[in-house]
């Protein structure tokens, strides 16, 4: 069994071999090289570093929940590439681990997790975003398939995916949230047609919509049990807030940075810095808290609290950051990417106002107004 330490200490030389030498001086190009965040995570599968508390077979290392989360953190601080497509790693996996039969997983989970097949998320629709248990696209039984009708949206990365974890209607008469499936659509399927959104950001993670026209999908691709999909979609989304709060606190910190960098001598800019600063440290130590009662086995309230103080301060920081380099700021590609970024960041993974809902209703109790 390996100490803490020695796994962080070997995560950080790892990593120091693998980036290229100039990566750090050469930064702002290298962000974008999806080659070489490709080539990141297939090493990072096969060094046991992708998902640390997993086993070898599934790119750990079983380490536990410290230092899994001390690798992320050590990883994020050292700008390690960005996976090219973060939502099968850290989205689609654990549903398939968690949920999948034991053909599905030796089907699919190593392809996804070496980066060889992407996966998009099948979740959102026009009429059902914030709402997901509202959703229209059905699925019904005929024969040994599923024939899917619908239409999804917001499906990042849906165009250069091969899979896609699809959230479909399969008994209509249920209760919203009990009639909904879990499948895996293959998204080269015959009626699968999918139309990438313009963007307008600087983002290599581009929207799709993806149009579902009696598309057959094999009984054998239902990914848990018949209308179980909710618990399918929960357990996910509760994968993808535990690594959100670490990538915000570190790009926060590095706008924290930029703004003492550009604006050290505005003292306009000292009250929100502070109250940043102590917002930053407030996001950290929450985190720990976090991880204190997940390995006490304690329920653990605090992923509702971290997405949503995370986002917030998240924009608030990269705001502060364009005020203290001044008009300037209009012209700096980064900062305008850090800024556009950030907008995003208190939509996806659960709106900031149904957050607030949350925390309202669930955590401090209070009357539904
Ligand atoms: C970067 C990014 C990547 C994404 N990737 C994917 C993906 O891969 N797959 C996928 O399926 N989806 C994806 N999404 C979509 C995302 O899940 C939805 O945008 C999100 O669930 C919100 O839904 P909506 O956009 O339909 O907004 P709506 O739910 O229509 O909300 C519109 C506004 O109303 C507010 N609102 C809604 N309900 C309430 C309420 N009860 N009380 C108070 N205010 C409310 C919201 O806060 C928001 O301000 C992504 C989004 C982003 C930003």
């Amino acid at each position: 069994m390996t100490t803490k330490s020695e796994a962080v200490a070997e995560f950080v030389d790892w990593l120091a071999a693998f980036l290229p030498q100039d990566y750090y001086e050469n930064y702002r190009r290298y962000r974008w090289d999806i080659p070489l965040r490709r080539d990141y995570q297939r090493a990072a599968f096969e060094g046991g570093w992708l998902q640390p508390t997993w086993p070898r077979e599934h790119g750990g290392r079983s380490l536990g929940l410290r230092d899994a989360m001390e690798i992320r953190i050590e990883g994020a601080l050292r700008s390690a590439p960005k996976l090219p497509s973060i939502q099968g790693p850290g989205v689609a996996a654990p549903g398939i681990r968690q949920f999948g039969t034991p053909a599905q997983i030796e089907r699919f989970l190593v392809p996804l997790l070496r980066g060889d097949e992407w996966w998009a998320l099948g979740m959102s629709e026009p009429e059902a975003g914030s709402d997901f248990a509202s959703l229209r696209t059905r699925a019904e039984r005929d024969g040994d398939v599923f024939r899917v009708n619908g239409h999804k949206i917001w499906t990042t990365q849906a165009h250069e995916s091969r899979w896609c974890t699809l959230y479909a209607r399969t008994d209509p008469d249920a209760p919203k949230h009990r009639g909904i499936s879990c499948l895996i659509l293959d998204l080269h399927s015959p009626g699968v047609r999918i139309e990438p959104i313009r963007m307008a950001s600087i983002s290599d993670e581009t929207f799709c919509e993806v149009f579902l026209d009696d598309v057959e999908i094999p009984l054998e691709n239902l990914l848990g049990p018949v209308n179980g999909g909710w618990n399918v979609a929960l357990s996910s989304l509760h994968h993808e807030r535990q690594m959100i709060w670490i990538m915000n606190w570190v790009v926060i910190k590095r706008g924290l940075d930029a703004v003492r960098t550009a604006g050290a001598e505005d003292s306009d800019l000292y009250p929100e810095l502070g109250s940043l600063l102590a917002d930053a440290e407030a996001l950290r130590a929450t985190g720990y808290r976090a991880l204190g009662n997940e390995l006490a086995g304690r329920n653990s309230p605090e992923a509702d609290i971290m997405k949503l103080l995370g986002s917030v301060t998240l924009q608030r920081v990269w705001e502060l950051a364009a005020a203290a380099q001044g008009p300037g700021s209009a012209g700096d590609p980064d900062l305008l990417f850090e800024r556009q970024d950030a907008l995003a960041a208190t939509i996806y993974g659960g709106t900031s106002e149904v957050q607030r809902n949350i925390i309202a209703e669930r955590l401090l109790g209070l009357p539904k107004g």
